[in-house]
């Protein structure tokens, strides 16, 4: 399959080309066609799938049809909400890099920036707004957005909007739109929330659902290495300066961890940076800047924050302490291995944390391998009872994906159900 074949103009595939993609992913093998036909679609892909380009290149298409392109103050044709600022930035960078050889215009809104230049870039007049929900709205109250001429509607990780809190936010936004329009949603679960959301909003969809990326790709290895809780950061360290890494994105439970494991690490000699939402809007930016350049070695972020963070190859993601959350840790997680590049997602557990260790593995269908780090043997009790003998450091659970049982299912968690029928149109 090339994305020749999947009926897209010669601009969009030349803008495709400048990005090295050669082969459409199975999201945007399977949605782009039926974007391009005008049909609604439900689609069910994590991040690292690819799906920011299923949903923009087709979009892209569909609105250069049109003749009117380039006139002033007109307003958006195509809505895209995102839950996060730090989603809604790259799917705008995403916009703007597959869109550059068509004359579409583009605009992101989102909360913890000045509004003005918003408002300004508004009134030029946009084709394609991304925005938060929060932020949206302050426009549509102080009429600086006109939602009345979308005929397109995206809404990017839905579950992870309402598991924000966005459903009103979202009930009243759709109020501002057309009644007639195109509608896409895509969602890395389906729960009863997000079929009542996608009921409500979309109409007889094509359903696509595609492998979810950390059992399909099999390109994130999985560890846990047990250890103290108190010795975590020591550890942390450790692996850092003897594995020689490069980049490690390492994920705490609260903003206050984040702040103080990133001043350690510092205070080791390891170039670290703290993203969370304490942090201003313009430091979050900097900090992703910093990181995506290489000039910050380690990034500690929160599971908020780091969502919707696109990071090419990120090689490491560490779980300095598990999410609460089991379905966390498969979005943490999803952080590495991305688009095909090979990762390691490391688990740092502590005796306390064996149950949340346990959830995890109940969701993931099988248990994560542990690994013992010479010298970090956990003194009270033990993470799990699965220690392999004589496993060591320098161990490399390589096969991890590849043995156990595979998660069944769409969504991952354990009230999530699978689509019924692959790429089928359902009714509703
Ligand atoms: P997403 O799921 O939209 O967050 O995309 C994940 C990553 O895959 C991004 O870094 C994209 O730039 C990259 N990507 C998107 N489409 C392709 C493709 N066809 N081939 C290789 N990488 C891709």
């Amino acid at each position: 399959m090339s994305f020749e074949l999947l009926g897209l103009k010669a601009e969009l595939l030349s803008a495709v080309q400048a990005q090295g993609y050669t082969i459409p992913t199975p999201v945007q093998a399977k949605t782009i066609p039926v974007i391009l036909e005008g049909r609604d679609v439900l689609a069910g892909a994590q991040t690292g799938t690819g799906k920011t380009a299923a949903f923009t290149l087709p979009m892209l298409q569909l609105l250069s049809a049109d003749s009117n392109i380039g006139a002033r103050g007109r307003a958006p044709r195509a809505l895209v909400l995102t839950p996060t600022r730090e989603l809604a930035a790259q799917v705008a960078e995403s916009v703007r890099t597959y869109g550059k050889n068509l004359r579409l215009n583009s605009a992101v809104v989102f909360g913890g920036v000045g509004i003005n230049p918003q408002i300004d870039a508004l009134k030029r007049g946009v084709d394609i707004l991304v925005a938060t929900p929060g932020r949206l709205l302050d426009h549509a109250g102080q009429g600086t957005v006109n939602l009345s001429k979308v005929e397109i509607l995206v809404l990017d990780e839905a579950d992870r909007m309402l598991d924000m809190g966005f459903i009103h936010d979202i009930k009243r936004i759709m109020k501002l739109l057309p009644a007639k329009r195109q509608n896409l949603l895509f969602s890395a679960t389906y729960n009863d929330e997000v079929k009542r959301l996608s009921d409500g909003i979309l109409h007889n969809p094509t359903q696509v659902e595609v492998a979810r990326r950390n059992t399909a790709a099999e390109t994130v290895s999985q560890v846990v290495h047990p250890v103290g809780q108190t010795r975590k950061r020591e550890l942390l360290s450790h692996l850092i300066k003897e594995g020689d890494w490069q980049q490690a994105l390492v994920f705490t439970r609260t903003k206050h961890g984040a702040n103080r494991l990133a001043t350690q690490l510092l205070q080791d000699g390891i170039n670290s940076t703290a993203i969370h939402g304490n942090k201003s809007q313009a430091a979050r930016t900097k900090a992703l800047a910093d990181f995506k350049k290489g000039s910050v070695r380690i990034l500690v972020a929160t599971d908020i924050a780091a969502r919707g963070l696109d990071i090419d190859s990120l090689p490491h993601v560490v779980n300095f302490d598990l999410p609460h959350v089991a379905e966390d840790y498969v979005h943490r997680i999803g952080r590495t291995g991305r688009a095909g590049a090979s990762g390691v997602a490391l688990s740092l557990v502590a005796h306390e944390e064996r149950d949340l260790l346990r959830g995890i593995q109940k969701l993931l269908g099988r248990d994560i391998p542990v690994v013992e780090v010479e010298g970090f043997k956990q003194d009270s009790g033990r993470a799990h009872s699965q220690t392999p003998s004589g496993s060591r450091q320098d161990r490399r659970p390589h096969d991890a994906n590849s043995k156990g049982r595979k998660p069944s299912g769409f969504g991952n968690r354990p009230s999530a159900r699978s689509f019924e029928k692959k790429d089928r149109n359902y009714q509703r």
